[in-house]
């Protein structure tokens, strides 16, 4: 766990999303939370030590980033488009995943169910909480329902895997013109610190090689699109390859990455 400001305070090194906290006067306020069930126990007992869990918010809907919420208390808060996306996830799918793969994590299963945000909204809603004002704010890109936290006392911003730092880009649900837009907002916030959906702790710096990278797959797709050709056509011609190769003990998984970021940027081009 790395201590980001004064009350903030994030983990790079799960096997998952980058989830956090925010330690207030009020009690503690969470960003997203592990998907290893072992990891979210580990998480819930280090979280135990600063305070009790008032909040969890979940900045996207994908399940690196919500499957945790089964091991916490605290009212979860999401966009209503995440709420409708976790109310369609199957925990008796996601029970025999760890089966097959952890029986260990299994064991912490018993019960698993999806919890589903209790707050949601659209547009941007703040959390006043004893002297900390935790701003979420609905930023589409990396998926429609997108948001970032952002926590103006500590200058430090969780964007989720709007921001993926020097990790892979994942396509698969995106509005990739969206993301760029909402990346420049994101610039404009007052931050200091980002907390990526992946990678390292990073700065508003990195915000604009972010954009490029967005543009770059844009540009890739679209070049072939605009030549005419069908999806099996793009996916055959498509040379692109992402600057940043897959993390270790992800490799398998990149054509798979490959063929969804293609389909996903297809489809947007194509109708425009
Ligand atoms: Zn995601």
């Amino acid at each position: 766990m790395q201590k980001i400001s004064q009350n903030v305070y994030a983990e790079t090194n799960f096997n998952g999303c980058n989830p956090g906290f925010v330690v207030t006067a009020g009690g503690v306020v969470m960003i997203d939370t592990p998907q290893v069930p072992s990891d979210a126990v580990k998480w819930r007992e280090t979280i135990a030590k600063f305070g009790t869990v008032r909040y969890i918010i979940n900045n996207e809907p994908h399940g690196d980033h919500v499957s945790g919420n089964y091991f916490f208390k605290g009212t979860v808060i999401a966009h209503e488009g995440t709420r409708r996306a976790i109310l369609s996830y199957s925990a008796a799918d996601a029970k025999e995943r760890y089966k097959k793969t952890s029986p260990a994590d299994y064991a912490l299963m018993k019960s698993f169910k999806y919890r589903a945000p209790a707050i949601t909204f659209t547009g941007e809603i703040t959390i006043h909480l004893g002297d900390h004002t935790i701003r979420i704010m609905h930023l589409p890109g990396h998926t429609p329902f997108q948001l970032a936290v952002f926590i103006p006392e500590e200058k430090v911003l969780f964007t989720a895997d709007n921001v993926l730092y020097k990790v892979p880009m994942y396509f698969q649900h995106a509005e990739p013109f969206a993301w760029i837009e909402s990346l420049k907002k994101l610039a404009e916030l007052d931050a200091e610190v980002i907390v990526p959906g992946h990678g390292e702790i990073c700065t508003p710096a990195y915000l604009p090689e972010m954009i490029a990278r967005v543009q770059e797959w844009i540009d890739a797709v679209e070049v072939l699109v605009k030549k005419g050709m069908t999806l099996a056509e793009v996916e055959k011609n498509f040379t692109f390859r992402d600057r940043i190769p897959p993390q270790t003990g992800r490799e398998a998984m990149a054509p798979m990455v490959l063929k969804a970021n293609i389909t996903r940027l297809y489809e947007v081009l194509k109708n425009r």
